[in-house]
Protein backbone atom coordinates (compact mmCIF):
# COMPACT_ATOMS: atom_id res chain seq x y z
CA UNK A 1 0.00 0.00 0.00
CA UNK A 2 2.34 2.88 -0.80
CA UNK A 3 -0.51 5.50 -1.70
CA UNK A 4 -1.34 7.53 1.61
CA UNK A 5 -5.26 7.65 1.12
CA UNK A 6 -5.34 3.73 0.74
CA UNK A 7 -3.57 3.84 3.92
CA UNK A 8 -5.39 6.04 5.68
CA UNK A 9 -8.68 4.68 4.60
CA UNK A 10 -7.21 0.85 5.52
CA UNK A 11 -6.56 1.44 9.30
CA UNK A 12 -5.48 -1.05 11.92
CA UNK A 13 -8.16 -0.37 13.95
CA UNK A 14 -9.97 -3.67 15.24
CA UNK A 15 -14.05 -3.03 16.07
CA UNK A 16 -15.54 -5.35 19.38
CA UNK A 17 -16.31 -8.62 17.98
CA UNK A 18 -19.46 -9.33 15.19
CA UNK A 19 -19.63 -5.56 15.18
CA UNK A 20 -17.14 -4.56 11.58
CA UNK A 21 -18.41 -1.33 11.65
CA UNK A 22 -16.23 0.48 9.40
CA UNK A 23 -15.96 3.80 11.51
CA UNK A 24 -13.92 3.64 14.61
CA UNK A 25 -15.64 3.74 17.37
CA UNK A 26 -16.01 6.70 19.85
CA UNK A 27 -14.63 5.66 22.98
CA UNK A 28 -14.89 7.95 25.96
CA UNK A 29 -13.45 7.96 29.34
CA UNK A 30 -12.14 9.98 32.34
CA UNK A 31 -12.06 6.59 34.74
CA UNK A 32 -10.59 3.30 33.84
CA UNK A 33 -11.14 0.23 36.05
CA UNK A 34 -8.54 -1.72 36.56
CA UNK A 35 -9.82 -6.32 37.62
CA UNK A 36 -7.40 -6.06 40.43
CA UNK A 37 -4.92 -3.77 42.98
CA UNK A 38 -2.28 -5.25 41.42
CA UNK A 39 -3.15 -4.70 38.01
CA UNK A 40 -3.63 -1.44 38.62
CA UNK A 41 -0.38 -1.30 40.16
CA UNK A 42 1.31 -2.89 37.19
CA UNK A 43 -0.21 -1.33 34.39
CA UNK A 44 2.41 0.62 31.69
CA UNK A 45 1.46 4.25 31.75
CA UNK A 46 4.80 4.86 29.61
CA UNK A 47 4.84 2.96 26.69
CA UNK A 48 0.63 3.39 25.88
CA UNK A 49 0.60 -0.46 26.07
CA UNK A 50 -2.44 -0.33 28.04
CA UNK A 51 -5.09 1.94 29.24
CA UNK A 52 -4.43 3.65 32.18
CA UNK A 53 -7.12 7.00 32.48
CA UNK A 54 -8.57 8.88 30.34
CA UNK A 55 -6.57 11.44 29.64
CA UNK A 56 -3.72 9.06 28.75
CA UNK A 57 -5.82 7.87 25.95
CA UNK A 58 -8.38 6.08 24.64
CA UNK A 59 -8.44 3.50 21.96
CA UNK A 60 -10.44 6.31 19.69
CA UNK A 61 -7.07 8.25 20.76
CA UNK A 62 -4.33 5.37 20.15
CA UNK A 63 -6.42 4.91 16.93
CA UNK A 64 -5.95 8.40 15.81
CA UNK A 65 -2.08 8.81 16.78
CA UNK A 66 -1.50 5.62 14.70
CA UNK A 67 -3.64 7.56 11.83
CA UNK A 68 -1.24 10.96 11.97
CA UNK A 69 1.87 8.91 12.23
CA UNK A 70 1.60 7.09 9.11
CA UNK A 71 0.21 10.45 7.59
CA UNK A 72 3.54 11.97 8.35
CA UNK A 73 6.11 8.89 8.01
CA UNK A 74 6.95 9.08 11.43
CA UNK A 75 6.54 6.40 14.21
CA UNK A 76 5.01 7.71 17.47
CA UNK A 77 2.60 11.04 17.71
CA UNK A 78 1.04 12.49 20.53
CA UNK A 79 -2.37 14.04 20.61
CA UNK A 80 -2.71 18.05 22.05
CA UNK A 81 -5.87 19.87 21.80
CA UNK A 82 -4.61 22.39 19.36
CA UNK A 83 -2.35 23.31 16.97
CA UNK A 84 -0.43 26.02 19.29
CA UNK A 85 -0.52 23.16 22.07
CA UNK A 86 1.70 20.90 19.85
CA UNK A 87 3.89 24.06 19.55
CA UNK A 88 3.94 24.85 23.40
CA UNK A 89 4.76 21.21 24.36
CA UNK A 90 7.75 20.76 22.46
CA UNK A 91 8.73 23.92 23.88
CA UNK A 92 8.11 22.97 27.51
CA UNK A 93 9.77 18.92 26.72
CA UNK A 94 12.97 20.87 25.32
CA UNK A 95 13.66 23.96 26.95
CA UNK A 96 14.92 24.59 30.63
CA UNK A 97 15.70 27.68 32.17
CA UNK A 98 19.02 29.45 30.49
CA UNK A 99 18.07 27.52 27.12
CA UNK A 100 17.69 29.63 23.98
CA UNK A 101 15.33 28.61 21.14
CA UNK A 102 15.97 29.77 17.64
CA UNK A 103 12.50 30.67 15.59
CA UNK A 104 11.63 31.85 11.78
CA UNK A 105 11.01 35.36 11.45
CA UNK A 106 7.70 34.52 9.42
CA UNK A 107 6.55 31.56 11.55
CA UNK A 108 3.33 31.19 13.53
CA UNK A 109 2.97 34.39 15.45
CA UNK A 110 1.52 32.98 18.10
CA UNK A 111 4.90 30.64 18.26
CA UNK A 112 6.92 33.62 18.91
CA UNK A 113 4.35 35.22 20.90
CA UNK A 114 4.45 32.08 24.13
CA UNK A 115 8.92 33.00 23.84
CA UNK A 116 8.30 36.61 24.13
CA UNK A 117 5.99 35.68 27.00
CA UNK A 118 6.02 32.58 29.00
CA UNK A 119 9.38 31.34 27.91
CA UNK A 120 11.04 34.71 28.68
CA UNK A 121 9.19 35.03 31.95
CA UNK A 122 11.16 31.27 32.81
CA UNK A 123 14.57 32.18 31.67
CA UNK A 124 14.51 30.71 28.27
CA UNK A 125 15.66 32.95 25.65
CA UNK A 126 15.30 33.32 21.70
CA UNK A 127 16.09 34.77 18.71
CA UNK A 128 13.99 34.90 15.76
CA UNK A 129 16.09 34.01 12.45
CA UNK A 130 15.94 34.25 8.74
CA UNK A 131 14.33 31.35 7.35
CA UNK A 132 15.44 32.37 3.48
CA UNK A 133 18.97 32.37 4.49
CA UNK A 134 20.40 28.91 6.52
CA UNK A 135 23.86 31.53 7.24
CA UNK A 136 22.06 33.79 9.71
CA UNK A 137 20.66 30.73 11.43
CA UNK A 138 24.15 29.35 11.29
CA UNK A 139 25.22 32.38 12.67
CA UNK A 140 22.46 32.41 15.75
CA UNK A 141 23.34 28.77 16.83
CA UNK A 142 25.49 28.65 20.41
CA UNK A 143 25.69 26.16 23.19
CA UNK A 144 22.79 27.46 24.51
CA UNK A 145 20.57 26.60 21.61
CA UNK A 146 18.68 23.51 22.70
CA UNK A 147 15.52 23.75 19.93
CA UNK A 148 15.37 24.97 16.51
CA UNK A 149 12.19 25.87 15.02
CA UNK A 150 11.65 25.29 11.52
CA UNK A 151 8.46 26.04 9.02
CA UNK A 152 7.79 26.07 5.57
CA UNK A 153 6.13 27.61 3.92
CA UNK A 154 5.98 30.67 6.02
CA UNK A 155 2.87 32.10 7.83
CA UNK A 156 1.09 34.69 6.36
CA UNK A 157 4.07 35.39 3.45
CA UNK A 158 4.41 31.65 2.13
CA UNK A 159 7.97 32.09 1.81
CA UNK A 160 9.30 28.25 1.23
CA UNK A 161 12.73 27.63 3.48
CA UNK A 162 15.28 25.34 2.52
CA UNK A 163 14.78 22.88 5.38
CA UNK A 164 17.44 20.44 4.46
CA UNK A 165 19.71 23.28 4.23
CA UNK A 166 18.51 24.50 7.48
CA UNK A 167 18.51 21.12 9.19
CA UNK A 168 22.10 21.01 7.95
CA UNK A 169 23.14 24.20 9.54
CA UNK A 170 22.03 22.65 13.05
CA UNK A 171 23.76 19.36 12.59
CA UNK A 172 27.10 21.03 11.68
CA UNK A 173 26.60 23.09 14.98
CA UNK A 174 25.25 19.87 16.99
CA UNK A 175 29.28 18.08 15.82
CA UNK A 176 31.17 21.04 16.97
CA UNK A 177 32.65 22.03 20.05
CA UNK A 178 30.51 25.50 20.04
CA UNK A 179 27.31 23.21 20.63
CA UNK A 180 25.50 22.12 23.76
CA UNK A 181 26.87 18.38 25.29
CA UNK A 182 23.25 17.38 24.36
CA UNK A 183 22.86 19.76 21.14
CA UNK A 184 19.74 21.62 19.32
CA UNK A 185 16.84 19.57 18.16
CA UNK A 186 14.76 20.41 15.15
CA UNK A 187 10.82 20.85 15.02
CA UNK A 188 9.11 21.18 12.19
CA UNK A 189 5.19 23.27 12.01
CA UNK A 190 4.35 20.82 9.26
CA UNK A 191 0.27 22.12 9.11
CA UNK A 192 0.70 23.91 5.35
CA UNK A 193 2.04 20.32 4.17
CA UNK A 194 -0.01 18.59 6.16
CA UNK A 195 2.50 14.87 5.22
CA UNK A 196 0.96 15.48 1.79
CA UNK A 197 3.07 17.43 0.20
CA UNK A 198 6.43 16.52 1.64
CA UNK A 199 7.71 14.41 4.42
CA UNK A 200 8.99 16.19 7.07
CA UNK A 201 11.38 13.27 8.29
CA UNK A 202 13.28 12.64 4.71
CA UNK A 203 13.98 16.63 4.57
CA UNK A 204 15.79 16.02 8.17
CA UNK A 205 13.18 17.69 11.03
CA UNK A 206 13.54 15.68 14.34
CA UNK A 207 10.03 16.35 15.07
CA UNK A 208 6.79 17.24 12.92
CA UNK A 209 3.54 19.18 14.49
CA UNK A 210 0.71 20.02 12.82
CA UNK A 211 -2.30 21.55 13.28
CA UNK A 212 -5.22 18.79 13.14
CA UNK A 213 -7.42 21.60 13.14
CA UNK A 214 -6.62 22.99 9.43
CA UNK A 215 -6.34 19.60 6.72
CA UNK A 216 -6.79 16.51 8.60
CA UNK A 217 -10.10 18.16 10.30
CA UNK A 218 -10.96 19.67 7.35
CA UNK A 219 -14.37 21.00 8.80
CA UNK A 220 -13.41 24.17 10.75
CA UNK A 221 -15.40 22.26 13.78
CA UNK A 222 -12.76 20.70 15.53
CA UNK A 223 -9.02 22.20 17.61
CA UNK A 224 -6.36 19.54 17.88
CA UNK A 225 -2.50 19.20 17.55
CA UNK A 226 -0.48 16.45 16.98
CA UNK A 227 3.61 16.28 17.49
CA UNK A 228 5.39 13.41 15.28
CA UNK A 229 8.63 11.97 15.87
CA UNK A 230 11.03 8.64 14.44
CA UNK A 231 13.20 8.52 17.76
CA UNK A 232 11.98 6.77 20.39
CA UNK A 233 14.06 8.57 22.79
CA UNK A 234 12.63 12.46 21.67
CA UNK A 235 9.05 10.70 22.24
CA UNK A 236 9.38 9.70 25.48
CA UNK A 237 10.63 13.19 26.34
CA UNK A 238 7.24 14.60 25.01
CA UNK A 239 5.05 12.16 26.26
CA UNK A 240 6.50 12.33 29.46
CA UNK A 241 6.19 15.90 29.09
CA UNK A 242 2.59 15.34 27.83
CA UNK A 243 1.98 13.21 30.74
CA UNK A 244 2.92 16.04 33.31
CA UNK A 245 0.67 18.82 31.92
CA UNK A 246 -2.45 17.12 31.57
CA UNK A 247 -3.10 17.96 27.60
CA UNK A 248 -5.88 15.61 26.78
CA UNK A 249 -8.26 15.57 23.79
CA UNK A 250 -12.06 14.21 23.39
CA UNK A 251 -13.37 10.96 21.90
CA UNK A 252 -15.66 13.32 19.75
CA UNK A 253 -12.99 15.38 18.61
CA UNK A 254 -10.82 12.60 17.71
CA UNK A 255 -13.50 11.17 16.00
CA UNK A 256 -14.21 13.91 13.48
CA UNK A 257 -10.21 14.02 12.71
CA UNK A 258 -10.50 9.92 11.89
CA UNK A 259 -13.36 11.22 9.54
CA UNK A 260 -11.66 13.86 7.93
CA UNK A 261 -8.44 11.62 7.53
CA UNK A 262 -10.61 9.66 4.82
CA UNK A 263 -10.69 12.55 2.45
CA UNK A 264 -7.90 14.50 3.49
CA UNK A 265 -5.86 13.70 0.03
CA UNK A 266 -8.45 14.78 -1.93
CA UNK A 267 -9.75 17.85 -0.57
CA UNK A 268 -5.99 19.10 -0.48
CA UNK A 269 -5.85 18.01 -3.95
CA UNK A 270 -9.01 19.81 -4.70
CA UNK A 271 -8.09 22.75 -2.98
CA UNK A 272 -4.45 23.17 -4.31
CA UNK A 273 -5.18 23.53 -7.94
CA UNK A 274 -8.02 26.18 -7.10
CA UNK A 275 -5.81 27.35 -5.13
CA UNK A 276 -3.05 27.80 -8.05
CA UNK A 277 -5.67 28.96 -10.62
CA UNK A 278 -6.81 31.83 -8.57
CA UNK A 279 -3.04 32.71 -7.48
CA UNK A 280 -1.89 32.67 -11.26
CA UNK A 281 -5.18 34.89 -12.40
CA UNK A 282 -4.74 37.61 -9.12
CA UNK A 283 -1.64 38.18 -10.80
CA UNK A 284 -2.99 39.54 -13.69
CA UNK A 285 -4.91 42.19 -11.83
CA UNK A 286 -4.08 45.81 -12.31
CA UNK A 287 -4.32 46.42 -8.77
CA UNK A 288 -2.02 43.56 -7.34
CA UNK A 289 1.62 44.22 -7.11
CA UNK A 290 2.45 40.67 -6.18
CA UNK A 291 1.12 37.23 -5.42
CA UNK A 292 2.77 35.27 -3.14
CA UNK A 293 2.33 31.56 -3.46
CA UNK A 294 5.32 29.13 -3.62
CA UNK A 295 4.11 26.93 -6.81
CA UNK A 296 4.43 30.79 -8.45
CA UNK A 297 7.58 30.94 -10.51
CA UNK A 298 9.10 34.52 -8.69
CA UNK A 299 7.54 33.78 -5.47
CA UNK A 300 10.48 33.36 -2.50
CA UNK A 301 12.16 29.84 -2.50
CA UNK A 302 9.67 28.62 -5.54
CA UNK A 303 12.85 26.77 -6.80
CA UNK A 304 12.81 25.04 -3.27
CA UNK A 305 9.91 24.39 -3.36
CA UNK A 306 9.85 22.64 -6.34
CA UNK A 307 12.82 20.48 -5.43
CA UNK A 308 11.21 19.50 -2.37
CA UNK A 309 7.05 19.19 -2.51
CA UNK A 310 4.91 17.74 -4.82
CA UNK A 311 1.59 20.12 -3.71
CA UNK A 312 1.35 23.54 -2.35
CA UNK A 313 -1.66 24.07 0.55
CA UNK A 314 -5.14 26.36 -0.28
CA UNK A 315 -3.19 29.76 0.62
CA UNK A 316 -2.27 32.93 -1.13
CA UNK A 317 -0.88 36.46 -0.16
CA UNK A 318 -2.00 39.56 -2.68
CA UNK A 319 0.17 42.22 -1.74
CA UNK A 320 -1.44 45.80 -3.25
CA UNK A 321 0.04 48.16 -4.96
CA UNK A 322 1.14 51.06 -2.68
CA UNK A 323 -1.78 53.67 -4.10
CA UNK A 324 -3.84 51.46 -1.97
CA UNK A 325 -4.55 53.12 1.61
CA UNK A 326 -5.04 50.42 4.34
CA UNK A 327 -8.38 51.68 4.44
CA UNK A 328 -8.90 50.64 0.79
CA UNK A 329 -7.68 47.16 1.27
CA UNK A 330 -10.10 46.89 4.37
CA UNK A 331 -13.00 47.97 2.02
CA UNK A 332 -11.75 45.60 -0.08
CA UNK A 333 -11.97 42.55 2.44
CA UNK A 334 -15.46 43.68 3.29
CA UNK A 335 -16.79 44.05 -0.22
CA UNK A 336 -15.97 40.47 -0.49
CA UNK A 337 -19.40 38.11 -0.26
CA UNK A 338 -17.91 34.18 -0.51
CA UNK A 339 -14.85 34.77 0.85
CA UNK A 340 -15.17 35.50 4.86
CA UNK A 341 -13.45 37.50 7.03
CA UNK A 342 -11.93 35.15 9.37
CA UNK A 343 -8.75 33.36 10.83
CA UNK A 344 -7.69 29.33 10.24
CA UNK A 345 -7.72 27.80 6.69
CA UNK A 346 -8.39 24.32 5.07
CA UNK A 347 -11.71 24.52 6.17
CA UNK A 348 -15.42 24.52 3.38
CA UNK A 349 -15.37 27.98 3.30
CA UNK A 350 -12.68 30.46 1.72
CA UNK A 351 -11.49 33.00 4.19
CA UNK A 352 -9.50 36.26 3.88
CA UNK A 353 -7.65 38.51 6.58
CA UNK A 354 -5.36 41.70 5.92
CA UNK A 355 -1.86 41.85 8.00
CA UNK A 356 0.53 44.97 9.02
CA UNK A 357 3.34 43.45 7.66
CA UNK A 358 5.82 45.93 8.70
CA UNK A 359 5.20 44.89 12.04
CA UNK A 360 5.53 41.76 11.94
CA UNK A 361 9.07 41.12 10.50
CA UNK A 362 12.30 41.95 13.35
CA UNK A 363 15.14 40.51 11.29
CA UNK A 364 14.99 42.20 7.92
CA UNK A 365 12.25 45.13 7.27
CA UNK A 366 9.61 43.61 4.78
CA UNK A 367 10.39 44.45 1.06
CA UNK A 368 6.89 45.38 -0.16
CA UNK A 369 5.04 48.91 0.34
CA UNK A 370 1.53 47.84 -0.37
CA UNK A 371 -0.78 45.85 2.22
CA UNK A 372 -1.64 42.05 2.20
CA UNK A 373 -4.06 39.93 2.42
CA UNK A 374 -3.94 36.47 2.63
CA UNK A 375 -6.61 34.60 1.26
CA UNK A 376 -7.26 30.65 2.16
CA UNK A 377 -9.49 28.82 -0.49
CA UNK A 378 -12.19 26.41 0.75
CA UNK A 379 -14.65 23.80 -1.38
CA UNK A 380 -16.87 26.33 -3.53
CA UNK A 381 -16.69 26.63 -7.04
CA UNK A 382 -13.44 28.66 -8.29
CA UNK A 383 -15.47 30.05 -10.66
CA UNK A 384 -17.26 31.76 -8.01
CA UNK A 385 -14.72 32.43 -6.23
CA UNK A 386 -13.15 34.50 -8.99
CA UNK A 387 -15.61 36.27 -9.46
CA UNK A 388 -16.16 37.52 -6.08
CA UNK A 389 -12.48 38.65 -6.10
CA UNK A 390 -13.19 40.15 -8.88
CA UNK A 391 -16.39 42.49 -7.91
CA UNK A 392 -14.60 43.50 -4.82
CA UNK A 393 -11.48 44.77 -6.76
CA UNK A 394 -14.25 46.76 -8.92
CA UNK A 395 -15.15 48.03 -5.87
CA UNK A 396 -11.98 49.32 -4.30
C1 LIG B 1 -3.42 27.31 12.67
C2 LIG B 1 -1.98 27.06 12.83
C3 LIG B 1 -1.46 26.66 14.05
C4 LIG B 1 -2.30 26.57 15.31
O1 LIG B 1 -3.39 25.74 15.22
P1 LIG B 1 -4.63 25.92 16.25
O2 LIG B 1 -5.26 24.57 16.26
O3 LIG B 1 -5.49 26.99 15.69
O4 LIG B 1 -4.05 26.28 17.58
C5 LIG B 1 -0.11 26.40 14.13
N1 LIG B 1 0.70 26.54 13.06
C6 LIG B 1 0.23 26.93 11.87
C7 LIG B 1 1.18 27.07 10.73
C8 LIG B 1 -1.12 27.22 11.71
O5 LIG B 1 -1.57 27.63 10.53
Amino acid sequence: MSNLSTQLIHHPYRPPADFDAVAPAVHKASTIVFPSVAALRSRDWKHKTGYTYGLHGTPTTFTLEERIATLEGGRFCTLVPSGLASIVLVDMAFLASGDEVLIPDNAYGPNKAFAEAELAAWGISHQFYDAMNPADLAAKLSAKTRLVWLEAPGSITLEFADIPALVAAVKAHNASAQAHPQGAVTALDNTWGAGLAFNAFTLGADISVQALTKYPSGGADVLMGSVVTNSEALHHRIHFCHMRVGYGVSGNDAELVLRGLNSIALRYAAQDAATRQLAVWLQTQPQIAAVLHPALPGSPGHEVWKRDCSAAACLFSAVFKPEFTPAQIDQFCDSLQLFKIGYSWAGPLSLCVPYDMPTLRTVKPWPHAGGLVRFSVGLEAVADLQADIAQALKRM
